[in-house]
């Protein structure tokens, strides 16, 4: 112990030394040095604690505990630190803690003492300095906040769930409540996110916001903020700055269970426009926000107004984006169903096709109505993206008609004409189908969600309806899958017009070609009697003497007009076999040469006015044919060329051979076929219609069984004319190779 006391001596004087000299370093911070000592439980503290807590260094007890009611709750744990000191080598500590002001507020400080032992190493005092760093910790938390506030923005798209994520933040350290206002595309205020420290408060918020929205005409507040586009800063509220004579007890009570003492509130500008409005209060009066506070949450509202235009335009252009992809897709169903409506095939098959194309790219029910003949409606096609309901759709088909003065709306849609569109097809409306359709079972469970009846309209009459469906998808029809349905609904509207106009034209067609068969057989048979017994009259009378000039003119005339007739009578004859797939030919191998000449030989006597020129070939042309009628349509062509030349001349045949084909040509020098009339001439019952021809007697079917028969034989008939200069009609046919080469 002796030996132990010059020591102990130097050590305290060496103690004050260095407290002196910490106390003069402290007086140029905002701190103070303490000197604790553990046996007797006494404090020594400095000067500068006045300045750092505001109590008067007298008036404070010298004990511990005095300090470790100051500090706050929630930082308790130096204690700890300080206790477990001096077990193993822990010799000192450095600790940031929030201690309370003498006014009420906490502030930061940092505590750093070491543990002075005696000389047998037993702890003996603490010596330490407390330093105050409440502006570093400020800067610290709003550096944080800041920082969280940006991680957040940037974190997603969907800003709205951000925002509450940001107002939560503000909890932490800027604010005890917050609420985030927007403005909307309606130029409506609404609440976009709010958050309170207390959640039961938090609730009361919420009613606070929705029973009490802004008003844009108050004179200060939210309201003035979203006028002027400046900040409003109220360091300190009153309860007489709260209560204006608007506010009724309910809101002021409500005021009062949330909580205010401090309040910010800061706009939120894109573009010079105010598009929303940040409010940050604190309840408590221990702290009021600082021109610091109020420039952090500018900059934090510049970070929410960037990430709200960014996540706007995003989304809008999302939008844009989609809806294009969608017009697009809408364009392309159209297109598809476009070709698959002008298909050859019957059209009720072609509705088959398009419900069940439509079905499920368009819609999970889609059913054509038509109109019928005897008033009535009928589904002429029906398909459903679930296909036992699809099974079920087919069945009403066949059991249910629809009455068209009846509630099915497909009815309705037909006798108004107007589109029906049904959002929601009620339960109602399935019980009144049900009833209607007599199915009761099965009927509503057919009945769509979401349903658009369109009517198919030709020729300004309501031919039927189109509905299309929504099910189990629950997709819904936007207002372009309106107009898509419309469109839709004209294409088949229009195809199943057509489809039904070439229907009743082909059926009148073989209405008609039918009789011609029959009134040609019909004719045919009293006229080979006429015909036979006008000849032998004719020879009769020829031979006898008795005959007058007069007598024979006149049995020449019935035999000739019979004649013509006959012929007549003969290609109505051909026509109808041909247009019925009657018309044969019997094959042989013929000359054609020979044929030619026949033919030429036949016309001779009676030609008056005009001359044929035939020119004999050497070489002799083979084709397999039917001789009778080869001559039918050498004899057609030369009656043509006859007729339509009326003032007479010469009109040549020729014959050549063009490899493997004869070609047979026959030229006239007369009136000639206008140009736009040649891809018409070989159709049925076509006739020219000019001047020219006006006089000219004939039915228009010479060319049509021409051509006919030219093809049965495997070859071609083509005409070169020119109006007023005359025409050629060149018949090919496939030659008889080997014959012809042998000859
Ligand atoms: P038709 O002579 O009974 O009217 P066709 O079928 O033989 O019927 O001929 C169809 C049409 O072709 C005729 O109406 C006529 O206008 C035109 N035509 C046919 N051959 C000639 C020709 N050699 N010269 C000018 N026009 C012709």
């Amino acid at each position: 112990m002796t030996n132990s006391l010059p020591n102990q001596q130097q050590t305290e004087a060496q103690l004050q030394r260095t407290v002196e000299q910490l106390q003069l370093a402290l007086s140029a911070l905002d701190g103070f040095i303490y000197d604790y000592d553990m046996n007797t439980n006494h404090v020594e503290r400095s000067e500068g604690l006045t300045r750092l807590l505001g109590y008067e260094r007298e008036t404070i007890p010298t004990t511990a505990e005095w300090w470790s009611s100051l500090t706050h709750p929630d930082d308790l744990a130096v204690f700890q630190l300080a206790s477990s000191l001096g077990q193993a080598a822990n010799d000192s500590y450095s600790y940031e803690y929030r201690v309370r002001h003498q006014d009420g507020q906490y502030i930061y400080v940092w505590d750093r003492a070491i543990l002075i032992r005696d000389s047998s190493g037993n702890p003996m005092r603490l010596i330490g300095t407390t330093i105050n760093i409440t502006e570093r910790k400020q800067a610290e938390e709003r550096q944080r906040y800041l920082t969280n506030v940006s991680k957040i923005l940037a974190d997603s798209i969907e800003y709205e769930t951000r925002l509450t994520d940001v107002a939560r933040l503000t909890l932490t350290s800027m604010a005890d409540w917050c609420v985030i206002n927007m403005i909307n595309d309606a130029d409506q205020i609404y609440t976009a996110a709010l958050a309170h420290r207390d959640p039961e408060k938090e609730q009361l918020l919420r009613e606070l916001c929705d029973q009490y929205p802004i008003n844009r005409a108050e004179a200060d507040g939210t309201a003035l903020v979203l006028r002027t586009g400046e900040s409003q800063w109220y360091p300190i509220i009153t309860d007489a700055m709260l209560q204006t004579e608007r506010m009724d007890a309910h809101e002021l009570a409500l005021w009062k269970a949330i909580g205010y003492h401090s309040l910010m509130i800061v706009p939120l500008i894109w573009q010079s426009r105010v598009i929303g409005t940040c409010t940050m209060m604190l309840s408590g009066a221990r702290r009021s926000y600082s021109l610091d506070d109020l420039g952090l949450v500018e900059l934090v509202a510049r970070r929410i107004t960037i990430a709200i235009e960014n996540a706007r335009l995003y989304k809008a252009e999302r939008i844009a984006r989609a809806a294009a992809e969608q017009a697009a897709a809408r364009a392309a169903f159209i297109n598809e169903t476009g070709g698959m409506l002008s298909t050859s095939l019957d059209y009720t098959e072609r509705l088959n096709n398009l419900v069940h194309f439509t079905v499920p790219r368009f819609c999970d029910i889609c059913v054509v109505f038509l109109c019928t003949a005897d008033g009535s409606i009928s589904r002429a096609a029906a398909a459903h993206a679930d296909k036992e309901k699809e099974t079920w759709l087919v069945q009403l088909q066949k059991l249910d008609p629809i009455d068209p003065r009846g509630l099915h709306p497909a009815a309705d849609v037909i006798r108004t004409g107007q589109t029906s569109i049904n959002p929601d097809v009620s339960a109602s409306l399935g019980q009144i189908l049900a009833m209607q359709m007599g199915v009761s079972s099965m009927a509503p469970k057919l009945i769509p969600r979401d349903q658009v009846i369109v009517p198919l309209v030709a020729r300004q009459h309501v031919i039927g309806a189109i509905a299309f469906g929504m099910d189990a998808s629950n997709r819904e029809f936007s207002p372009e899958d309106i107009a898509t349905a419309e469109i839709l609904a004209s294409r088949a509207a229009l195809m199943i017009d057509n489809a039904r106009l070439y229907q009743n034209q082909q059926e009148a067609v073989n209405v008609r070609d039918a009789f011609l068969l029959i009134a040609s057989h019909e004719l045919k048979t009293p006229l080979t009697a006429v015909l036979g017994q006008a000849q032998l009259l004719q020879q009769r009378f020829e031979r006898s003497n008795t005959s007058t000039e007069r007598d024979l003119r006149a049995i020449r005339v019935i035999v000739e007009q019979s004649h013509r007739l006959n012929k007549l009578i003969s290609t109505l004859l051909d026509v109808s076999r041909l247009s019925q797939g009657q018309l044969q030919i019997i094959r042989e191998p013929v000359n054609l040469n020979q044929l030619i000449q026949r033919v030429v030989g036949d016309f001779q006597p009676l030609l008056v006015q005009h001359t044929i020129a035939y020119q004999e070939l050497d070489q002799q042309l083979l084709v397999n044919g039917d001789v009778v009628r080869l001559e039918q349509v050498l004899q057609n062509l030369l009656q043509n060329a006859l007729k339509y030349s009326p003032q007479g001349g010469t009109i040549s045949v020729t014959l050549e051979s063009r490899g493997a084909q004869a070609l047979i040509t026959v030229s006239d020098k007369g009136i000639g076929i206008p140009k736009e009339a040649i891809p018409s001439l070989f159709q049925r019952f076509y006739r020219v219609h000019s001047g020219a021809t006006q006089h000219m007697s004939g039915i228009g079917v010479g060319l049509y069984v021409v051509r006919e028969i030219v093809t049965l034989h495997d070859g071609n008939i083509f005409v070169e004319s020119t109006e007023g200069q005359g025409s050629s009609f060149m018949v090919a046919l496939p030659l008889i190779q080997a014959e012809a080469s042998a000859e």
